[in-house]
Protein backbone atom coordinates (compact mmCIF):
# COMPACT_ATOMS: atom_id res chain seq x y z
CA UNK A 1 0.00 0.00 0.00
CA UNK A 2 1.38 2.94 -1.39
CA UNK A 3 1.23 6.15 1.32
CA UNK A 4 0.66 9.32 -0.18
CA UNK A 5 0.81 13.01 1.37
CA UNK A 6 -0.88 16.14 0.09
CA UNK A 7 1.05 19.53 -0.08
CA UNK A 8 -1.52 21.86 0.01
CA UNK A 9 -4.78 22.16 2.05
CA UNK A 10 -6.30 22.99 -1.37
CA UNK A 11 -9.69 22.69 -2.67
CA UNK A 12 -8.42 19.96 -5.57
CA UNK A 13 -7.50 17.80 -3.07
CA UNK A 14 -10.82 18.35 -1.05
CA UNK A 15 -13.37 18.04 -4.12
CA UNK A 16 -11.11 15.17 -6.53
CA UNK A 17 -7.76 14.21 -5.51
CA UNK A 18 -8.41 12.04 -1.70
CA UNK A 19 -11.22 10.42 -3.00
CA UNK A 20 -9.17 9.52 -6.51
CA UNK A 21 -5.89 8.30 -4.58
CA UNK A 22 -8.51 6.39 -1.64
CA UNK A 23 -10.43 4.61 -4.67
CA UNK A 24 -7.12 2.62 -5.69
CA UNK A 25 -6.63 -0.84 -4.19
CA UNK A 26 -3.22 0.06 -3.74
CA UNK A 27 -2.91 3.86 -2.30
CA UNK A 28 -4.40 5.62 0.50
CA UNK A 29 -3.98 9.26 1.59
CA UNK A 30 -1.76 9.18 4.96
CA UNK A 31 -1.58 13.27 5.84
CA UNK A 32 -1.32 16.63 4.37
CA UNK A 33 0.69 19.64 5.00
CA UNK A 34 -0.24 23.41 4.86
CA UNK A 35 1.64 26.57 5.23
CA UNK A 36 -0.47 27.18 8.05
CA UNK A 37 -0.38 24.35 10.64
CA UNK A 38 -3.79 25.38 11.84
CA UNK A 39 -5.65 24.95 8.48
CA UNK A 40 -3.82 21.94 7.71
CA UNK A 41 -4.93 20.43 10.83
CA UNK A 42 -8.75 21.70 10.09
CA UNK A 43 -8.31 20.05 6.50
CA UNK A 44 -6.86 16.67 7.91
CA UNK A 45 -10.19 16.73 10.62
CA UNK A 46 -12.83 17.56 7.81
CA UNK A 47 -11.23 15.11 5.89
CA UNK A 48 -10.83 12.22 8.27
CA UNK A 49 -6.96 11.74 6.93
CA UNK A 50 -4.84 10.10 9.96
CA UNK A 51 -1.92 13.11 10.00
CA UNK A 52 -1.12 16.70 9.05
CA UNK A 53 2.09 17.31 9.39
CA UNK A 54 4.06 21.00 10.51
CA UNK A 55 6.64 21.30 7.84
CA UNK A 56 7.36 19.26 4.44
CA UNK A 57 10.74 18.71 5.73
CA UNK A 58 8.30 16.33 8.40
CA UNK A 59 6.38 15.00 5.57
CA UNK A 60 8.84 13.90 3.69
CA UNK A 61 10.96 12.46 6.51
CA UNK A 62 7.81 10.21 6.99
CA UNK A 63 8.57 6.67 5.66
CA UNK A 64 5.01 5.96 6.06
CA UNK A 65 5.16 8.26 2.86
CA UNK A 66 5.92 7.23 -0.59
CA UNK A 67 3.85 9.88 -3.04
CA UNK A 68 3.38 12.99 -2.63
CA UNK A 69 0.46 15.43 -4.49
CA UNK A 70 1.46 19.27 -4.89
CA UNK A 71 -1.29 21.23 -5.27
CA UNK A 72 -0.21 24.37 -4.02
CA UNK A 73 -0.32 27.65 -6.24
CA UNK A 74 1.68 27.26 -8.72
CA UNK A 75 5.07 29.26 -7.60
CA UNK A 76 5.32 26.86 -4.97
CA UNK A 77 4.96 23.61 -7.34
CA UNK A 78 8.91 24.33 -7.96
CA UNK A 79 10.58 23.60 -4.28
CA UNK A 80 8.11 21.41 -2.96
CA UNK A 81 8.44 19.06 -5.80
CA UNK A 82 12.30 19.50 -5.92
CA UNK A 83 12.39 17.93 -1.78
CA UNK A 84 10.28 15.44 -2.86
CA UNK A 85 12.45 13.99 -5.62
CA UNK A 86 15.34 14.78 -2.90
CA UNK A 87 13.40 12.27 -0.23
CA UNK A 88 12.83 9.92 -2.70
CA UNK A 89 9.27 10.30 -3.09
CA UNK A 90 6.95 10.07 -5.81
CA UNK A 91 5.82 12.87 -7.00
CA UNK A 92 2.16 13.68 -8.51
CA UNK A 93 2.15 17.43 -9.12
CA UNK A 94 -0.36 20.60 -10.77
CA UNK A 95 -0.62 21.76 -13.72
CA UNK A 96 1.08 24.36 -14.77
CA UNK A 97 4.24 22.66 -13.30
CA UNK A 98 5.89 26.19 -12.69
CA UNK A 99 6.05 29.78 -13.82
CA UNK A 100 9.07 29.22 -15.84
CA UNK A 101 9.87 26.59 -18.31
CA UNK A 102 13.66 26.50 -16.76
CA UNK A 103 11.93 26.07 -13.18
CA UNK A 104 9.95 23.12 -14.60
CA UNK A 105 12.86 21.15 -16.29
CA UNK A 106 14.72 21.41 -12.89
CA UNK A 107 11.82 19.72 -11.44
CA UNK A 108 11.99 17.29 -14.62
CA UNK A 109 15.69 16.82 -13.61
CA UNK A 110 15.24 16.38 -9.98
CA UNK A 111 12.96 13.63 -10.14
CA UNK A 112 15.00 11.93 -12.86
CA UNK A 113 17.96 11.98 -10.96
CA UNK A 114 16.34 10.16 -8.24
CA UNK A 115 14.88 7.40 -10.19
CA UNK A 116 10.84 8.91 -8.75
CA UNK A 117 8.00 9.03 -10.95
CA UNK A 118 7.18 12.57 -11.69
CA UNK A 119 3.56 13.08 -13.52
CA UNK A 120 1.59 16.27 -14.54
CA UNK A 121 -2.21 16.30 -13.48
CA UNK A 122 -3.65 17.02 -16.47
CA UNK A 123 -6.87 15.66 -16.02
CA UNK A 124 -8.75 15.83 -19.52
CA UNK A 125 -6.46 13.30 -20.89
CA UNK A 126 -8.03 10.50 -19.13
CA UNK A 127 -11.67 11.42 -20.39
CA UNK A 128 -13.19 8.42 -22.20
CA UNK A 129 -14.30 11.02 -24.48
CA UNK A 130 -11.20 12.75 -25.32
CA UNK A 131 -9.72 8.62 -25.59
CA UNK A 132 -12.26 7.94 -28.21
CA UNK A 133 -11.33 10.89 -30.44
CA UNK A 134 -7.91 10.03 -29.93
CA UNK A 135 -8.48 6.12 -31.25
CA UNK A 136 -10.47 7.20 -34.10
CA UNK A 137 -8.17 9.98 -35.38
CA UNK A 138 -5.66 7.67 -35.01
CA UNK A 139 -7.42 4.90 -37.10
CA UNK A 140 -8.18 7.55 -39.94
CA UNK A 141 -11.80 8.96 -38.76
CA UNK A 142 -11.42 12.29 -40.25
CA UNK A 143 -8.22 11.52 -42.43
CA UNK A 144 -5.68 14.43 -42.43
CA UNK A 145 -6.37 16.79 -39.72
CA UNK A 146 -6.79 20.24 -40.94
CA UNK A 147 -8.28 22.24 -37.95
CA UNK A 148 -9.04 21.98 -33.91
CA UNK A 149 -11.11 24.66 -32.35
CA UNK A 150 -11.24 24.48 -28.59
CA UNK A 151 -13.84 26.23 -26.76
CA UNK A 152 -12.83 26.51 -22.66
CA UNK A 153 -14.47 29.52 -21.83
CA UNK A 154 -16.41 28.76 -18.36
CA UNK A 155 -17.48 30.50 -15.47
CA UNK A 156 -14.96 30.74 -12.43
CA UNK A 157 -17.45 30.06 -9.87
CA UNK A 158 -17.49 32.34 -6.77
CA UNK A 159 -14.79 30.05 -4.38
CA UNK A 160 -12.34 30.18 -6.96
CA UNK A 161 -12.36 33.89 -7.21
CA UNK A 162 -8.61 34.09 -5.32
CA UNK A 163 -5.79 34.00 -6.06
CA UNK A 164 -6.37 32.88 -9.85
CA UNK A 165 -7.77 36.71 -10.84
CA UNK A 166 -5.77 38.93 -8.32
CA UNK A 167 -2.24 37.19 -7.75
CA UNK A 168 0.24 37.45 -10.67
CA UNK A 169 3.02 35.94 -8.44
CA UNK A 170 0.73 32.69 -7.89
CA UNK A 171 0.77 32.22 -11.22
CA UNK A 172 -2.51 32.95 -11.82
CA UNK A 173 -4.78 34.10 -14.96
CA UNK A 174 -6.39 32.36 -17.31
CA UNK A 175 -3.25 31.70 -19.35
CA UNK A 176 -1.70 29.75 -16.26
CA UNK A 177 -4.92 27.97 -15.48
CA UNK A 178 -7.09 26.88 -18.41
CA UNK A 179 -4.69 27.10 -21.76
CA UNK A 180 -2.02 24.82 -20.51
CA UNK A 181 -5.12 21.94 -20.30
CA UNK A 182 -6.31 22.96 -23.85
CA UNK A 183 -2.67 22.40 -25.15
CA UNK A 184 -1.80 19.58 -23.10
CA UNK A 185 -5.53 18.09 -24.45
CA UNK A 186 -4.37 19.16 -28.33
CA UNK A 187 -1.50 17.29 -28.01
CA UNK A 188 -2.78 14.31 -26.59
CA UNK A 189 -6.45 14.09 -28.88
CA UNK A 190 -4.10 14.85 -31.99
CA UNK A 191 -0.61 13.07 -31.08
CA UNK A 192 1.02 16.52 -32.66
CA UNK A 193 3.02 19.29 -30.91
CA UNK A 194 2.62 22.91 -31.33
CA UNK A 195 4.95 24.71 -33.31
CA UNK A 196 4.40 28.02 -32.93
CA UNK A 197 1.23 30.35 -31.04
CA UNK A 198 -0.22 33.60 -31.59
CA UNK A 199 -2.81 35.07 -29.06
CA UNK A 200 -4.63 38.03 -27.87
CA UNK A 201 -5.78 38.73 -24.47
CA UNK A 202 -8.53 40.90 -22.24
CA UNK A 203 -9.38 41.53 -18.98
CA UNK A 204 -13.24 41.20 -18.96
CA UNK A 205 -14.07 41.98 -15.40
CA UNK A 206 -12.59 39.10 -13.22
CA UNK A 207 -8.95 39.68 -13.94
CA UNK A 208 -7.26 42.14 -11.30
CA UNK A 209 -3.21 43.20 -11.07
CA UNK A 210 -2.77 42.89 -14.83
CA UNK A 211 -3.97 39.27 -15.12
CA UNK A 212 -6.46 38.11 -18.20
CA UNK A 213 -9.39 36.53 -17.53
CA UNK A 214 -10.33 35.89 -21.52
CA UNK A 215 -7.62 34.52 -24.20
CA UNK A 216 -7.81 33.61 -28.06
CA UNK A 217 -5.56 32.36 -30.19
CA UNK A 218 -4.29 30.51 -32.99
CA UNK A 219 -1.53 27.40 -32.61
CA UNK A 220 0.13 26.32 -35.27
CA UNK A 221 1.00 22.37 -35.09
CA UNK A 222 3.95 20.91 -36.38
CA UNK A 223 2.46 18.75 -39.09
CA UNK A 224 0.63 22.05 -40.35
CA UNK A 225 -2.70 22.10 -38.28
CA UNK A 226 -4.48 25.29 -37.20
CA UNK A 227 -5.93 24.94 -33.73
CA UNK A 228 -8.72 28.40 -32.27
CA UNK A 229 -8.83 28.60 -28.61
CA UNK A 230 -10.75 30.69 -26.26
CA UNK A 231 -10.41 30.40 -22.66
CA UNK A 232 -12.31 32.48 -20.07
CA UNK A 233 -13.16 32.86 -16.67
CA UNK A 234 -16.06 35.11 -18.02
CA UNK A 235 -18.57 33.36 -19.94
CA UNK A 236 -21.53 31.89 -18.15
CA UNK A 237 -23.83 30.60 -21.09
CA UNK A 238 -22.10 28.50 -23.40
CA UNK A 239 -21.07 24.80 -22.66
CA UNK A 240 -17.40 24.13 -23.65
CA UNK A 241 -16.42 22.26 -26.68
CA UNK A 242 -13.56 20.22 -28.94
CA UNK A 243 -13.63 20.28 -33.04
CA UNK A 244 -11.18 18.03 -34.79
CA UNK A 245 -11.98 18.86 -38.58
CA UNK A 246 -10.34 16.68 -41.11
CA UNK A 247 -10.25 16.07 -44.76
CA UNK A 248 -12.72 12.85 -44.43
CA UNK A 249 -14.93 13.99 -41.35
CA UNK A 250 -15.21 16.01 -38.68
CA UNK A 251 -15.47 14.99 -34.83
CA UNK A 252 -17.43 17.34 -32.75
CA UNK A 253 -17.53 17.24 -29.18
CA UNK A 254 -19.96 19.28 -26.51
CA UNK A 255 -19.55 19.78 -22.67
CA UNK A 256 -15.97 18.32 -22.76
CA UNK A 257 -13.37 20.38 -21.01
CA UNK A 258 -14.35 19.95 -17.97
CA UNK A 259 -13.76 18.22 -14.41
CA UNK A 260 -16.61 16.10 -14.37
CA UNK A 261 -16.93 12.52 -17.08
CA UNK A 262 -19.50 13.84 -19.22
CA UNK A 263 -19.95 15.39 -22.87
CA UNK A 264 -21.07 14.78 -26.00
CA UNK A 265 -19.37 13.23 -29.10
CA UNK A 266 -20.53 12.94 -32.79
CA UNK A 267 -18.48 12.39 -35.93
CA UNK A 268 -20.01 14.32 -39.07
CA UNK A 269 -19.43 13.19 -42.78
CA UNK A 270 -21.14 15.26 -45.39
CA UNK A 271 -24.46 15.60 -43.89
CA UNK A 272 -24.40 12.64 -41.69
CA UNK A 273 -23.89 12.74 -37.91
CA UNK A 274 -23.57 9.85 -36.08
CA UNK A 275 -23.64 10.21 -32.32
CA UNK A 276 -20.29 8.43 -30.92
CA UNK A 277 -20.92 7.07 -27.24
CA UNK A 278 -19.41 3.58 -26.80
CA UNK A 279 -16.48 5.31 -24.25
CA UNK A 280 -16.29 4.96 -20.72
CA UNK A 281 -17.71 7.41 -18.35
CA UNK A 282 -14.65 7.05 -15.38
CA UNK A 283 -14.34 9.77 -13.09
CA UNK A 284 -10.90 11.41 -14.51
CA UNK A 285 -8.95 12.09 -11.40
CA UNK A 286 -9.50 8.30 -10.07
CA UNK A 287 -7.96 7.41 -13.72
CA UNK A 288 -5.10 9.91 -13.58
CA UNK A 289 -3.77 7.91 -9.76
CA UNK A 290 -4.70 5.11 -11.37
CA UNK A 291 -1.87 5.46 -14.17
CA UNK A 292 0.45 7.08 -11.27
CA UNK A 293 0.22 4.27 -9.68
CA UNK A 294 1.19 1.81 -12.50
CA UNK A 295 4.21 3.76 -13.09
CA UNK A 296 5.11 3.75 -9.43
CA UNK A 297 4.96 -0.35 -9.54
CA UNK A 298 6.25 -0.31 -12.52
CA UNK A 299 3.80 -1.40 -14.65
CA UNK A 300 3.15 1.98 -17.08
CA UNK A 301 3.00 5.39 -17.81
CA UNK A 302 1.34 8.12 -15.91
CA UNK A 303 -1.58 9.87 -18.00
CA UNK A 304 0.42 12.83 -18.53
CA UNK A 305 3.93 13.05 -17.92
CA UNK A 306 6.48 15.55 -16.57
CA UNK A 307 7.40 15.68 -19.95
CA UNK A 308 3.67 16.86 -20.77
CA UNK A 309 3.63 19.04 -18.04
CA UNK A 310 6.75 20.80 -19.96
CA UNK A 311 4.76 21.18 -23.20
CA UNK A 312 1.93 22.55 -21.39
CA UNK A 313 3.68 24.82 -19.96
CA UNK A 314 6.19 25.76 -22.95
CA UNK A 315 2.61 26.48 -25.18
CA UNK A 316 1.43 28.48 -22.60
CA UNK A 317 3.72 30.84 -21.75
CA UNK A 318 4.27 31.39 -25.21
CA UNK A 319 0.76 32.03 -25.80
CA UNK A 320 1.59 34.54 -22.76
CA UNK A 321 4.31 36.04 -24.77
CA UNK A 322 2.43 36.41 -28.01
CA UNK A 323 -0.43 38.54 -26.32
CA UNK A 324 1.84 40.73 -24.60
CA UNK A 325 4.40 41.05 -27.63
CA UNK A 326 1.95 40.54 -30.37
CA UNK A 327 4.19 38.35 -31.93
CA UNK A 328 3.66 35.04 -33.16
CA UNK A 329 6.06 33.13 -30.69
CA UNK A 330 7.39 29.36 -31.55
CA UNK A 331 6.87 26.99 -28.90
CA UNK A 332 9.86 24.55 -27.77
CA UNK A 333 10.26 22.81 -24.69
CA UNK A 334 14.37 23.06 -24.89
P1 LIG B 1 -6.73 26.57 -3.63
O1 LIG B 1 -6.92 28.03 -3.67
O2 LIG B 1 -7.78 25.75 -3.01
O3 LIG B 1 -5.43 26.18 -2.86
C1 LIG B 1 -4.15 26.62 -3.23
C2 LIG B 1 -3.31 26.66 -1.99
O4 LIG B 1 -3.62 27.83 -1.28
C3 LIG B 1 -3.55 25.51 -1.04
O5 LIG B 1 -2.76 24.43 -1.39
C4 LIG B 1 -3.22 26.10 0.28
O6 LIG B 1 -1.83 25.92 0.50
C5 LIG B 1 -3.52 27.57 0.15
N1 LIG B 1 -4.80 27.88 0.76
C6 LIG B 1 -5.96 27.20 0.70
N2 LIG B 1 -6.92 27.79 1.42
C7 LIG B 1 -6.36 28.91 1.92
C8 LIG B 1 -6.82 29.96 2.75
N3 LIG B 1 -8.07 29.96 3.23
N4 LIG B 1 -5.98 30.95 3.06
C9 LIG B 1 -4.71 30.95 2.61
N5 LIG B 1 -4.20 29.96 1.81
C10 LIG B 1 -5.02 28.96 1.48
O7 LIG B 1 -6.33 26.14 -5.11
P2 LIG B 1 -6.91 25.05 -6.09
O8 LIG B 1 -7.22 23.78 -5.43
O9 LIG B 1 -7.97 25.67 -6.89
O10 LIG B 1 -5.62 24.85 -7.04
C11 LIG B 1 -4.44 24.31 -6.52
C12 LIG B 1 -3.55 23.83 -7.66
O11 LIG B 1 -4.22 22.84 -8.39
C13 LIG B 1 -3.14 24.89 -8.67
O12 LIG B 1 -1.86 24.60 -9.14
C14 LIG B 1 -4.17 24.71 -9.78
O13 LIG B 1 -3.67 25.16 -11.03
C15 LIG B 1 -4.35 23.23 -9.75
N6 LIG B 1 -5.68 22.77 -10.19
C16 LIG B 1 -5.75 21.76 -11.10
C17 LIG B 1 -6.95 21.27 -11.50
C18 LIG B 1 -7.00 20.11 -12.44
O14 LIG B 1 -8.08 19.70 -12.82
N7 LIG B 1 -5.90 19.52 -12.82
C19 LIG B 1 -8.21 21.85 -11.03
C20 LIG B 1 -8.04 22.86 -10.02
C21 LIG B 1 -6.80 23.30 -9.63
P3 LIG B 1 -1.32 25.68 1.94
O15 LIG B 1 -2.26 24.71 2.55
O16 LIG B 1 0.08 25.18 1.81
O17 LIG B 1 -1.37 27.05 2.60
Amino acid sequence: MAGWGLVGASNIARQYMIRAINAQPDAEVIGVVSSSPERGAAFASDQGLARHFDSLDAMLADPGIDCVYVSTTNEHHHDQTIAAARAGKHVLCEKPLALTLADAQEMVDACQQAGVVMATNHHLRNAGLHRRMRDLIAKGAVGDILAVRVFHAVFLPGFLQGWRIDSPAAGGGVVLDITVHDADTVRFVVGDDPAEVTAMTATHGMGKSGLADTVMGVMRMKRGALVQFHDAFTIKHMPTGFEVHGTEGSLVARNCMTQAPVGDLYLRRGSEEREIDDFDRDDLYTKSVRNFMAAVNGEGQPSATAEDGLWSLATALAVAESADSGRVVPVSIG
